[in-house]
């Protein structure tokens, strides 16, 4: 008798390890059957402010992969609108709702991949009957972004809760629609994935575009209208807005599996081996937002819910369910994004990881341009080096700027994975011509500055 894989959660982990998993093994040997509560597979969430900006037409676009494409080409059963409600490890079987029909089944598995995702934060002040009021996680809440923004009447200003980069990512989306934005953030500043002072370059940029940062402050309540949102409540008072985009992060979606028995991190996320296996659980595999990985560079466990390691890690399980061997080697908190032109990335530790994390560390801020200055479209590109003392080896970076600024993070992020000293990274053999880079190209610059820096310091 075939051996039965299911997969709870049919995204960027379930589908990339229910994929590798037929591939080396054939539904004779493996069946696998996976259980989706949306209406979509393999879609790409990270695309969703393109296509509320209009941008990208959609949702199509947005999806990789239909149910019927795994079922027909790769004999992967997609049961979408059905939600797992219950692991029961001791008779290994699932219990599944079907939200179309109503009704429940019992489903038995050999193994179990739980890609259960993350849930978004949603503070009760946000529980509301009023419409216009939006999370961003799913295609689902695209399209209902959308419908509003095209509806009657037509909605003239936003308010985005939140400056993660959801939140950015979301504020630029409202004002390529040409709608009046504010963001609100708690904190200090928005992107708190830099530190306060190159935060601070993105704020000033997101200021030039024509948004409102209200920072250091928290919403409390929303104002309605007639059942539409028409304000949040903040203690400086209301803030009028005919749309409300929340955009406070998100947490493990774990409560399931946690239930069942499956051990959950310091991070609230499920605990995995480097090959995705759930610790002490033969057979049961975790991946996605929904598990804690390794910071190469802390050591410490933490929960990145990127999209970028959620089909890397579902990879990963997915050959060793299908008997090959393959393992996660975890991060170094690598990201990018934008608003508008202005471009950001990051990799590695901020100075308050490094600090958390006992590093004695200098940091340095170098401002350069990201082509030859007499080239047309050169702009100014900075970037933040945090390394560590005495040793000069790199714990961070972040770069805030124009054109060709996010995508060289990744430079910097080689430099990192590989123990890379700033001192070696100064004769970095990077290209060099006018349009892409001055003859000393920005990641040199800052690492001739750190190394000096570290002189100065003694070392
Ligand atoms: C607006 C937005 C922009 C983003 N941009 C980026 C980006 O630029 N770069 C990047 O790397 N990442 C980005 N991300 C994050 C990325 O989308 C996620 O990290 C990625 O989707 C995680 O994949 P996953 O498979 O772990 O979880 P998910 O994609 O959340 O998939 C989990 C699936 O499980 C299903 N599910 C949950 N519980 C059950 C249950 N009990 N039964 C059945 N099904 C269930 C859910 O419906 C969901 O489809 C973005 C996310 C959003 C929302």
């Amino acid at each position: 008798m075939a051996q039965r894989l299911i997969v709870i959660g049919g995204d960027a982990a379930g589908m990339s390890a229910a994929s590798q998993a037929r591939r080396r093994r054939d539904a004779g040997d493996l069946e696998i059957v996976v259980f989706e509560r949306g209406h979509f597979t393999s879609y790409s969430a990270c695309g969703i402010p393109y296509w509320i900006s209009g941008l990208v037409s959609g949702p199509e676009q947005l999806i990789a992969r239909a149910p019927e494409t795994f079922r027909s080409e790769f004999a992967i059963d997609v049961r979408t609108r059905h939600e797992v409600t219950a692991i029961d490890l001791e008779r290994r079987e699932v219990v599944v709702r079907d939200l179309e029909q109503g009704g429940e089944i019992r489903e038995r598995f050999d193994e179990l991949m739980y890609a259960a995702g993350a849930v978004p934060v949603k503070p009760s002040w946000a529980h509301t009957d009023a419409a216009g009021v939006f999370g961003m996680q799913t295609l689902d809440d695209g399209a209902a972004l959308r419908e509003w923004l095209d509806g009657e009447p037509r909605p003239r200003r936003a308010v985005v809760v939140g400056g993660g980069y959801i939140g950015v990512e979301m504020a630029e989306a409202m004002i390529e629609r040409g709608l009046s934005v504010t963001l609100v953030e708690q904190s200090d500043q928005p992107m708190s994935t830099v530190d306060g002072d190159m935060a601070e370059l993105v704020a000033e940029a997101m200021r030039g575009l024509g948004m409102t940062i209200r920072t250091g402050m928290a919403v409390s309540g929303l104002e309605e209208r007639d059942g539409r949102v028409s304000a949040v409540v903040t203690a400086e008072g209301p803030i009028p807005t005919d749309v409300v985009v929340l955009g406070l992060g998100v947490r493990p979606n774990a409560a399931l599996a946690e239930a069942a028995g499956l051990p959950l991190g310091p991070t609230g996320a499920i605990r995995v081996d480097r090959r995705m296996r759930v610790p002490g659980l033969p057979g049961i595999w975790a991946a996605g937002d929904c598990v804690e990985t390794l910071h190469r560079v802390s050591g410490m466990p933490v929960h990145v819910p990127l999209g970028t390691h959620a089909n890397k890690q579902g990879r990963v399980a997915g050959i060793n369910i299908g008997g090959g061997y393959a393992s996660f080697l975890g991060v170094i908190g690598t990201a990018v994004t934008k608003v508008c032109e202005l471009e950001v990335g990051r990799t590695g530790l901020r100075e308050r990881d490094a600090t958390a994390a006992g590093f004695d560390f200098i940091s340095v801020v170098a401002d350069s341009t990201n082509r030859a200055g007499y080239y047309p479209g050169s702009r100014r590109m900075t970037v933040k080096l945090i390394a560590e003392r005495p040793s000069g080896r790199l714990l961070g970076a972040q770069i805030v700027g124009w054109s060709e600024a996010a995508k060289r993070i990744d430079t910097l992020a080689v430099a990192l994975w590989n123990g890379m000293t700033v001192d070696e990274m100064t004769g970095l053999d990077l290209g060099y011509a006018p349009p892409y880079a001055p003859v000393w190209d920005p990641v040199l610059i800052a690492a001739r500055k750190a190394v000096d820096a570290l002189t100065a310091a003694g070392r």
